[in-house]
């Protein structure tokens, strides 16, 4: 699976209103003739937060901009 990037920067994608990584896609995966398993082909553009449980924009963020995970999490 190839790992999105900004600026050649490793980026997680995140909910453009709350900022949560808990976020579906839809996407296509093409199964790996070598037996690995499905892998990802093509992301499409609509989102879902499983936080703001409603669609949502994705966002890339820069790793190092990643929150540190405070609390009970959900
Ligand atoms: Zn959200």
């Amino acid at each position: 699976m190839r790992a999105a990037t900004v600026s050649g920067h490793p980026a997680c994608p995140c909910c453009a209103a709350c900022g949560s990584e808990n976020i579906l896609v839809d996407a296509w995966a093409r199964w790996d003739p070598d037996g690995a398993g499905w892998a990802l082909e093509t992301v499409f553009e609509h989102s879902y937060c499983a936080d703001c449980d409603r669609p949502t924009t994705v966002r890339l963020k820069a790793g190092e901009d990643r929150p540190k995970r405070e609390g009970p999490g959900r």
